[in-house]
């Protein structure tokens, strides 16, 4: 994920027991009773391993009845534990996708690991988190590749997602950039620029990028125009767009387009100067 987002602090052992208390005197009373303590030792082990699917595989008990821990969230009653719970990580106001970094309200929960394949984590906070739903349906199922190395960021538990992780460098001509690429940043650690690499693959973020790019190139050519009808200082100018487009998350698509624009000396001496396309 291209945000960083505070872990819920929510007590999962308390939770758990909550849940198995609100299942007794219905039809699961005994097996929830039964899994209750080996259900509070795989939460556990999640948070130990941050949630990171190659270091905690699937658990078949749990997938032999997985659609009594679903149904905890799919079909949650008006008074359930657990029904306050989702909603609140439902409810939280974000202007982006935590798992893009594109502008708009994500209006899906995402289980990082699928509640089809880790039933036992569909109601734990920590593996919930919001996105958008073009992601959620490039994300599917996939949780690792074939050398067991996971395939996606988790917002909650990579701290690194602080700082910038996405670079933006922008072809020639500058009139109309004929390409552009978005790598992640050259200031990453080895083991995380592979990491955002497999995140960027398969959310397949390069190509949607490209087409918020080409609109945000158009809209920076006729902004540099007006910059310089006014007389004002274009570099000044595109630093206060940058800053501004940071205030939403330096990893926000607003961001990673001003920060690639204002760390190219070319494309900003063509921009200071340089002959503006007659049709903008
Ligand atoms: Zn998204």
């Amino acid at each position: 994920m291209v945000m960083r987002m505070n872990l819920p602090q929510a007590d999962q052992n308390a939770f758990i027991d909550d849940v198995v208390q609100q299942r007794q005197g219905g039809v699961n009373a005994l097996f929830f009773s039964n899994v209750k303590a080996d259900w509070k030792v795989r939460v556990q082990t999640y948070l130990a391993v941050s949630g990171d699917p190659g270091s905690i595989p699937p658990w078949p008990y749990a997938q032999t009845h997985a659609t009594k821990f679903q149904n905890l969230y799919e079909n949650p009653a008006e008074n359930s534990v657990q029904k306050p719970v989702l909603a609140a990580l439902r409810s939280r106001e974000f202007q982006l996708c935590p798992a893009c970094g594109e502008d708009g309200t994500p209006n899906t929960l995402d289980h990082y690991l699928p509640k089809t394949i880790y039933p036992e984590f569909s109601i734990t906070a920590w593996n919930l988190f919001p996105m958008c739903d073009i992601c959620q349906g490039e994300k599917g199922t996939s949780t690792v590749n074939a050398l067991n190395e996971r395939l996606f960021l988790h917002p909650y538990f990579d701290q690194f997602l602080e700082v910038q992780v996405l670079q933006l460098q922008i072809g020639l001509p500058y009139e109309a950039p004929a390409s552009m690429t978005l790598t992640p940043h050259p200031g990453l650690d080895p083991g995380q620029i592979l990491l955002v690499g497999r995140h960027l693959g398969n959310l397949s973020i390069p190509s949607r990028y490209y087409r918020f790019f080409k609109d945000e190139y158009l809209r920076l050519l006729k902004l540099v125009r007006k910059i310089r009808d006014k007389g004002q200082d274009v570099t000044a100018s595109l630093e206060l767009f940058c800053e501004n487009a940071l205030e939403k998350s330096i990893n926000s698509w607003g961001h990673i387009f001003y920060s690639g624009v204002l760390t190219n000396p070319a494309l900003m001496d063509y921009l200071r100067q340089g002959e503006l396309p007659e049709n903008l």
